[in-house]
């Protein structure tokens, strides 16, 4: 999209370009077709919400996005590099994928967190390990984040002793502790209990606000609504229908999103 069709002016310089270009992305699991030719713009600060049934390719998108899985073609950028591949779509430069690692985040159904280290160890580790932060910067940053997820005082509890909600709530302290470009989130509050859904939501919807580059896989229209400016249906494997959530969720065209709204309401 050109970005000088924007009226209003950026608050900041860098917010304005495309963050993700994902363009004819297809993806085989042996001779199942999971993802049969998905194209997605996100320019940066957007949050674009994936919303589609079970199977439909949304975890699939995102980890090919996330380079957790091979796509068996199409072309994907990142900040506007684009992912050199191999014809068989595997990754051609490995330090390339490093790099841009560095600046994606995801935060995965199942929290993922370290069982065995603290807190503040899970969150440091990556900074620490990958990025070479002194340890000290590290633990200074980790407290800054873990404090803005409503954790300041969990910092040395193990993940054993956390609920749900604030399991995932850490999780997100990690992610956001390599300062990514781009979040990626697959249905971040659907193992959870419905009471702990919200506090999550919250640390999310603050996200959202600070003007991050999202893409949200989430089975909570009425938060999908709420923060995505973007909203994609994904019907096995291809986008069904597309745009912004004012026309998705109360204006929908095709008859299987329809079906897909009045099943999830
Ligand atoms: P969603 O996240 O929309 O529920 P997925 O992307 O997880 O859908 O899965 C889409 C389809 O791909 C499903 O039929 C699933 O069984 C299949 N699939 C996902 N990952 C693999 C895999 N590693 N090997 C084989 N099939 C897979
Ligand atoms: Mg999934």
């Amino acid at each position: 999209m050109p970005t000088a069709a924007s009226a209003e002016p950026s608050p900041e310089p860098d917010t304005l370009g495309e963050a993700i270009q994902v363009e004819d992305l297809h993806k085989s699991f042996g001779s199942l077709e999971v993802l049969k030719g998905v194209s997605l713009n996100a320019r940066k600060g957007d949050v674009v919400a994936i919303i589609g049934g079970s199977g439909s390719g949304k975890s699939t998108m995102l980890r090919c996005i996330n380079f957790l899985e091979t796509p068996t073609s199409g072309k994907i950028t990142i900040d506007g590099e684009q992912i050199e591949m191999n014809a068989d779509g595997s990754p051609a430069n490995r330090r390339q994928i490093e790099r841009i690692r560095t600046r994606l985040a995801m935060v995965f159904q199942q929290f993922n967190l370290w069982t065995h280290r603290t807190l503040l160890e899970n969150v440091i580790e990556v900074p620490v390990h990958v990025l070479k932060v002194s340890r000290a910067e590290a633990i200074a940053q980790a407290r800054v984040l873990l404090d803005r997820v409503g954790l300041g005082d969990k910092a040395d509890t193990f993940p054993a002793y956390l609920s749900g909600g604030q399991q995932q709530r850490a999780a997100i302290a990690r992610a956001l502790a390599v300062d990514p470009n781009v979040m990626l989130f697959d249905e971040p509050t659907s193992a959870l209990d419905p009471e702990l859904v919200g506090e999550v939501l919250t640390v999310i919807r603050d996200l959202a606000a600070e003007g991050r580059t999202m893409l949200l896989v989430t089975h909570e229209m009425k938060f999908a609504r709420e923060v995505a400016n973007h909203v994609v249906y994904l019907f096995e494997g291809r986008i069904e229908e597309q745009g912004p959530p004012a026309e998705v969720f109360g204006n929908p065209q095709s008859a299987r999103l329809k079906q897909f709204l009045s099943s999830v309401a």
